[in-house]
């Protein structure tokens, strides 16, 4: 795609494969390249690479965390590049098991959760981005939308909720937003969280069966069930539509939780690491300073 390719906004994708390759490592990126046109139904949700079960990638998932911390302390305290880290997925597909298991040890004060739901009667009013604009990432801090603009073009369209010659103008408005952050400093990578709709069928079960899990239960969930292919082909068109050098879409493979935190936390990690934030230096002098009794 011409337009994504002329607009190469801030590192993203490309040095994030420049570092990945730098420090030997070698694994699936599940990203999107501009241009590609994934057909999600021949994206496998098992793939766990050569990973069988959850303790094969526990050290690997604390390794990854510990990156993150490190990287983020070095990011607040630098105070010049933000990370905003859009999570979408067919209901069930765990965009909050991501959120806990990834960013615990996450410094809270410089990372905040956005979870968007349907559009109160102000942010109706206005045009769709404002609610998000307002909580995107300042410089030095991590945003997490859990859903995000993309519902603008996902329910939306599937719900018949605005014409179609609206949803789809969308694509266009969101590339632009999105690169006028990384312009500001803020990078911006989107992670679908790629479940079968069998996984999801066990998963609405098990909310059922578990009391502790009911309350994660919605009886609206089997309605947007029946429109499963629906949203597949709305997530189709939206992640073919905007991923872009300087927004990646990643499509993470997602019926093993275990596989999916992994895939998300290295993502994110080589995503800090290609931002490259250093502390800032200290005052001159410091060494001759000591602390009055
Ligand atoms: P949950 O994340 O399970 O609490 O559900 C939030 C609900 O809000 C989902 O059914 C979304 O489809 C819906 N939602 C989120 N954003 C929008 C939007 N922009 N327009 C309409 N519905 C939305
Ligand atoms: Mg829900």
């Amino acid at each position: 795609m011409l337009k994504n390719g002329k607009k190469n906004g801030i590192k993203s994708a490309k040095s994030q494969e420049v570092s990945a390759s730098t420090n030997g490592t070698d694994y699936p990126r599940h990203s999107v390249s501009p241009g590609e046109k994934v057909m999600l139904a021949a994206v496998d949700a098992d793939q766990s690479e050569h990973y069988a079960r959850k303790k094969d990638v526990e050290e690997e998932l604390e390794v990854q965390r510990r990156r993150i911390q490190d990287l983020q302390a070095r990011q607040y305290a630098e105070n010049k590049q933000g990370l905003l880290i859009v999570l979408q997925a067919m209901d069930t597909g765990g965009k909050d098991g991501v959120i806990k298991h990834v960013f615990s040890g996450v410094n809270p004060q410089g990372c905040r959760v956005s979870s968007f739901k349907a559009p109160n009667p102000e942010e109706a009013n206005h045009d769709f981005l404002w609610r998000y604009h307002k909580s995107v990432p300042a410089r030095g801090r991590i945003g997490i939308f859990n859903r995000s603009h993309y519902e603008d073009v996902l329910v939306v369209r599937v719900k018949n909720l605005v014409p179609e010659e609206v949803w789809r103008a969308r694509y266009g408005l969101i590339n632009d937003f999105e690169y006028s952050l990384t312009r500001g400093g803020i990078a911006v990578i989107k992670f679908y969280l790629h479940i079968s709709k069998d996984e999801q069928k066990l998963r609405l079960e098990s909310r059922l069966a578990d009391p502790d899990k009911r309350w994660k239960f919605s009886t609206n969930d089997i309605k947007e069930r029946a429109f499963w292919d629906d949203y597949q082909v709305a997530f189709e068109d939206a992640i073919n539509n905007t991923s872009t050098e300087y927004a990646p879409w990643y499509v993470v493979p997602a019926n093993k939780k275990w596989y999916r935190n992994l895939v998300v936390a290295r993502t994110i990690a080589d995503t800090l690491e290609a931002m490259d934030p250093k502390f800032p230096p200290a005052e001159p002098g410091l060494e001759k300073i000591s602390i009055p009794d």
